[in-house]
């Protein structure tokens, strides 16, 4: 150690033995210690010289601070000032360093075990679970120190990672709120500890709904940390991949069918009742003094903030139709947006009803969908901005969405998108489902090929392929901007004998479907002889993969289609010519087989595909 130095040290949470041995010697051989009073123990000091001149910083100015470093220095004497923790989170160490180089006083620092990581102790918790998440948050509500607005609790409490809050137990239903307004649910566990480490040390658990009450109850008002996270859900500790709480707001959360009117003003109220009578499913929240007694049900009187009242709404409804101005709806949402994938439809309308503006969620969500209807039924205009619908073009992402296709590479969505808009050359085959998106007139840059060689020679900016095939990894490197669609067309016939298992079953399908290099994603169902329909192996792989299982009786197989491959086994003991064959045939609705029967030791399997009628 130096002499003519002075250490910050971190003292740790409160438990000496909690003190670095590094912390402990500098503590032995200081002249002078400066500590904070409140927060550490004076247990820490027991390794001070006798001759030790020991301080408590509590009251003391920041000036008289740096004048007795400054002259302990000067005498060639060690200086250790003591903050609890770490020095680095909170410790208002910047400003004494800021002094000490102005004086030019030579100082270092020496780390130490922060109460953030005392509390995790106290509540054996890891902060980082896997599948909870992998970051934690150290911060703290405004108080005399004001907060940067960006880093407002409620935005930061966005991201669900674990949360540790300093310095604000004293204002815990303020943090509660925040909680709130980030969409966090009444049932998130959360805990206070008190006084982590101490003999003292004190843990109240609860939920955002009750913690408030059971730490008042404790008499908790400083020296303690708010902790929440996803590792503090029972059921993320024992490995349930999801906990439900979290990864309903995580991920879009259960909303309601329903669509939720949001006024803001007199006027906006009474445009709020028009478009109620012709949205159905909606509800009408007005400021209660707009709102007389005996309002139906749909109808709620609110007096909290517009703020509560919007982010409750967006986690609740598939639908938003806020009569404010946009500027209000855009700041009080902006920390619950997440994606377009998940987020709600929100228009936002003024309170003549002039103008519906589709604010996000436009084409998925049904935003642009919500604001024309809106528009038409009050007399407006909707305002619409996404481009693809301002050229009247379909959206790219919403291909085949009634039809159940299945979306692959959607990553290529926003440049394929980009190339339609901008007028690239984007090329399309279309080899299954529904033509009916097709745009009339079509662009002259969307062009159809009849083969995936044309398309791929034609070597296009960006690619829509709609088929039931698998494409070639050579494809997709000629034309990275490749989308993707599977349109459920695909039946499989199955037939098979008693007991044969579940795996064998889908091992054969999966081979079949391989070899042929089709889509699994294309399948649609499954289909079988009625003598087969409580096959346990077969009901099991259907099951497992969500496929339905169609069941066809021996007369309706007899009168379908000769199959190409008939079977005598078939004919001998179920008087029908096949099952595999026939059944894939009858529940495509024609007569035409994309795979003939394969066999295998206890199944057979036969692809055929739906057409779609003519448009
Ligand atoms: N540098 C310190 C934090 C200082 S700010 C550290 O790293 O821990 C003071 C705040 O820290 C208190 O308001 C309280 O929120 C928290 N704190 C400090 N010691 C604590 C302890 N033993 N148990 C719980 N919280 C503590």
């Amino acid at each position: 150690m130096t002499q003519a130095m002075v250490y910050f040290i971190g003292a740790g949470p409160g438990d000496p033995d909690l003190l670095t041995l590094k912390a402990r010697h500098v503590i032995s051989q200081a002249n002078v210690i400066l500590y904070t009073g409140s927060l550490v123990d004076a247990k820490v000091l027991m390794p001070a010289r006798a001759d030790a001149e020991i301080h408590s910083s509590q009251g003391m100015k920041l000036g008289e601070q740096i004048a007795l470093m400054r002259t302990a220095v000067n005498k060639g004497q060690m200086v250790a000032r003591l903050h609890t923790g770490d020095p680095s989170l909170y410790g208002a160490t910047a400003e004494q360093m800021y002094e000490l180089d102005r004086l030019g006083i030579p100082y270092q620092v020496i780390p130490g075990v922060s109460s953030a990581f005392a509390a995790a102790a106290a509540l054996k918790l890891e902060l980082t679970v896997p599948q909870g998440t992998q970051t934690v948050v150290l911060t703290r509500l405004a108080g005399h120190t004001p907060m940067p607005e960006a880093e407002a609790l409620r935005s930061l409490a966005v991201h669900r990672a674990s949360l540790v809050i300093f310095l604000s137990v004293g204002m815990i239903a303020r943090v509660v709120d925040e909680l709130y307004a980030a969409g966090y649910s009444g049932e998130t566990p959360v805990a206070v500890v008190y006084r982590a480490s101490w003999p003292d040390e004190l843990i109240v658990r609860g939920t955002l709904s009750d913690i408030v009450t059971r730490v008042q109850a404790a008499e908790i008002t400083h020296q303690a940390l708010i902790i929440v996270s996803p590792a503090l859900d029972r059921k993320t500790r024992q490995d349930t991949p999801r906990s439900h709480l979290y990864s309903a707001a995580l991920d879009a959360p259960q909303r309601r069918d329903t669509t939720a009117i949001v006024a803001l003003t007199r006027n906006g109220t009474v445009t709020g009742r028009r478009l109620q009578e012709v949205l159905s499913h909606s509800q009408l929240y007005a400021p209660a003094r707009f709102l007389g007694k005996d309002e139906p049900p749909d109808v709620l009187p609110y007096t909290v903030s517009v703020r509560q009242v919007l982010q409750a709404a967006f986690q609740e409804h598939q639908a938003l139709v806020c009569i404010m101005a946009s500027g209000i709806v855009v700041r009080e949402l902006a920390p619950l947006v997440r994606s377009k994938h998940s987020d709600p439809a929100v228009v936002v309308l003024d309170e003549q009803g002039q103008y519906a503006i589709s604010l996000l969620g436009g084409h998925k969500g049904g935003a642009n969908e919500l604001a024309r209807q809106v528009a038409s039924s009050l007399g407006g205009t909707a305002v619409l901005t996404t481009a693809s619908d301002v050229q009247g073009l379909p959206a790219m992402d919403l291909l085949g969405q009634e039809d159940g296709w299945v979306l692959r590479r959607q990553k290529s969505l926003t440049p394929l998108s980009a190339a339609l808009v901008n007028g690239a050359h984007v090329g399309v085959l279309q080899e299954a489902g529904s033509e009916s998106w097709w745009p009339q007139p079509c662009p002259a840059n969307l062009i159809r090929y009849p083969t995936l060689a044309n398309l791929q020679e034609a070597s296009p900016a960006a690619a829509l392929l709609i088929t039931h095939r698998q494409v070639p990894k050579e494809f997709l490197q000629t034309v990275p901007d490749t989308v993707i669609y599977h349109p459920p067309c695909l039946t499989i016939g199955v037939g098979c004998n008693r007991g044969a298992a579940a795996r064998e079953i889908l091992a054969a399908v999966d081979r079949t479907l391989a070899d042929a290099r089709l889509a699994p994603q294309s399948v649609c169902c499954v289909a079988t002889i009625r003598d087969k329909a409580n096959e346990p192996g077969l009901v099991e792989a259907c099951r497992s993969r969500g496929w339905p299982l169609h069941v066809f009786s021996r007369r309706q197989i007899q009168a379908a289609p000769e199959p190409p491959n008939p079977s005598t086994w078939a004919q001998r003991v179920l008087s029908v010519p096949g099952v595999a064959e026939p059944t894939a045939m009858l529940t495509a609705g024609n007569s035409h087989l994309v795979v003939e029967k394969r066999k295998f030791p206890n199944v057979t399997v036969a692809v055929a595909k739906k057409e779609e009628k003519a448009q």
